[in-house]
Formats: C-alpha cells, structure tokens, sequence
C-alpha cells in the first residue's frame, strides 16, 4: 500500500508498505483523507520526544470499513464511513480504570508510537472505531480527532453556560477549542490572534476577534472586566503573559497547546486571586465520543478549519503549506 513513510528529520518518503491485515476484534479503514497536526510537523523535523524512524505518521483521518477481523460484531459494516481514536493504554492501571487513560504509563498515539494513518490502510481496534453519519461531508470526519481535544479542554475547563471565555491562538486549535466551548453554552468568546486571515475566520464563526498585535489583555478587558475562563491554544511565550490579567478573580486557565519552552507564571497574582489552572493532555475516551456527537451536530462546523487538500503523492509540499503558508489551517491529504 502507498504510505508516507518518515526516514528522520526532515525525511518524509512516499513509499510502498506492507498491507495490514485485521486481526481479531480488529477492523482494517480504507483511509480516505488525514489532516496535517502540529505534532506531524514536529516528527518530521526531528524535534519529537517520542517518535523514532522509519514511521508511517499520521492520527486525524477519516475512511471507510474495508474489512472486519475475527469477532467483530454487527455494530460496524463494510463500507461505514468511520474515524478511529489513534491512542491506546495498558487499560488496567490505576489510571486507565479511572477514566484517566491520557496519563497511563503506557499511553501513546498512533502515527507517533506506532503505525499511523498517512497511509491506504489502517488497522484499529474495534472499540476505537466510531461510525459517522452517512450525510458528514468525507472531509470532516479527518477533523474530528483535534475537535476531541478541543472537547476535553472545555470539559476540563468546565466551560458553563453563559460563562464568557477567551482563546489565545485561533488555528485549528483554537478554532476548534472556541467552537466546543460555544457548543457548550459559554457567552461570548473572545479569540485573540495576530494573524489577520485567522483573526477573519474567528469573526466569520461569530466569535469576538480580538487583534493580538494591539493590546489584547486591554481589549477584552474592557469589554468584561476579565472573563471566566481562558485558553491558551497558541503555546508561544509572548502570549502566555496573558493568560493570568486576562481572567477575573477565581476564573481558570487552561493549557491546551504544549509549550517549547517553560514560560513564567504569575504565581502572586493567581494566589491573590483564587484562579485555578488546568493542564490537558490529549483527551480520554469519553471526549472522543463527545467529538463524534458534536461532529454530528450542527453546533460545530468542521469544514471551517480546512484551508487545503494535496494527494498523497504531495505530501511533502502540505507540510510544507502547513508549516510556511500565511493563509494555512489545517491541511488535508488526500490518501484515495
Ligand atoms: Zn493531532
Ligand atoms: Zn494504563
């Protein structure tokens, strides 16, 4: 099968792999389409932790059943438009009986642990595999894997109805994170971003644009005299200063994107306020299932955070698009 195929920082090689084949209770997708993540980028530059050569990568994707291993049940057809979670646990630590399996020991990501989804075929484990609804547009359904993280930074902000919040950074993110929160009923929803195509789309989605080149923290500032909860979906140092003036005495802050480098926290002023702050880490299942609902919603609108589509055989120049281009969001490959 035709795969893309990472060799080592800055080697990515559309090549021929061996075909997976189901086993049981296993389930083999025709892969249709796999979005482009930050963390692909970071693999084929080199600077993964985890990552180690050769490594078909790829984890947001959408496809089509083509065959069912021993034992699957009847729930899933040939044929099922469908998307997968990529992670997987040991399933039996004290974590993942929790419902906590992003924090296993064991827990990793395929495309970046494993084998990934830039690829004709990929093989998942039944309970992994989510049927969509046969009227999604094909091209969303690679979006639901980063709407998942979105879903757990809302849910583990605790984003409540009528509550005003403010996302720092509006890629796909941040677009997605913005979306999940307004789907949950947050108020108004501030998206601060220096980029003016990205600036646009948050607008276009009816979120408050707040230019990030201009004092953002004054911007919303006056409008809600600090809001409830924040997000930071950029993971750049210049705008982690603003995460703690940005919320109100006993508002939350949330760490979606992974910062390169520790920045400086405001510990006095976090004290003196009561303000809580929240990591996440990929999401859990039960986040996963939310995506899947919301996707299927009209509460949410995946195409938006689509900016291009290359065949497999481009692969290198949608990193490259992903990566360099002004007007990119989150590119799609098209696997067939
Ligand atoms: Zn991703
Ligand atoms: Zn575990």
């Amino acid at each position: 099968m035709r795969s893309l195929v990472w060799q080592g920082p800055n080697q990515l090689v559309v090549q021929d792999s061996p075909k997976p084949e189901p086993g049981p209770g296993e389930v083999l997708i025709k892969v249709a389409y796999t979005g482009i993540c930050g963390s692909d980028i970071t693999i084929y530059r080199g600077f993964h932790q985890r990552a180690k050569p050769p490594l078909i990568i790829g984890h947001e994707f959408v496809g089509h059943v083509a065959e069912l291993g021993p034992g699957v049940d009847d729930r899933l057809q040939v044929g099922d438009m469908v998307t997968a979670e990529p992670t997987f646990s040991c399933g039996t630590c004290k974590y993942c009986r929790s419902n906590l399996s992003n924090l296993c020991a064991g827990v990793g990501v395929r495309g970046v642990d494993g084998p990934g989804a830039f690829a004709e075929y990929f093989v998942s484990k039944q309970e992994k595999v989510y049927k969509l609804p046969p009227a999604m547009p094909l091209r969303e359904g690679a979006v639901i894997e980063p709407l998942a993280v979105g879903v757990h930074a809302v849910n583990k902000g605790q984003v409540a109805i009528d509550e005003d919040v403010a996302v720092i950074g509006a890629g796909p993110i941040g677009i997605l994170t913005a979306q999940a929160a307004r789907a949950r009923g947050a108020g108004r929803v501030f998206v601060i971003e220096v980029k003016p195509n990205r600036l646009k789309l948050a607008e276009k989605l009816g979120f408050i644009p707040i230019d990030g080149r201009e004092d953002p923290v004054a911007a919303v500032r006056s409008m809600t005299g600090g809001v409830d909860v924040v997000f930071d979906a950029a993971g750049a140092l210049a705008s982690a200063g603003y995460l703690v003036p940005l919320v109100k005495k006993g508002g939350r802050l949330v760490v979606v994107s992974i910062f390169k480098e520790a920045p400086p926290m405001d510990l006095r002023t976090m004290a003196y306020s009561e303000l809580s702050l929240c990591g996440c880490f990929i999401y859990v299942p039960q986040d996963f299932h939310q995506a899947v609902e919301l996707a299927s919603s009209d509460k949410v609108d995946l195409a938006s955070v689509i900016s291009h589509e290359v065949p497999l055989a481009d692969a290198v120049r949608g990193f490259e698009l992903m990566e360099k281009a002004d007007d990119s969001m989150k590119v799609l490959i098209k696997i067939s």
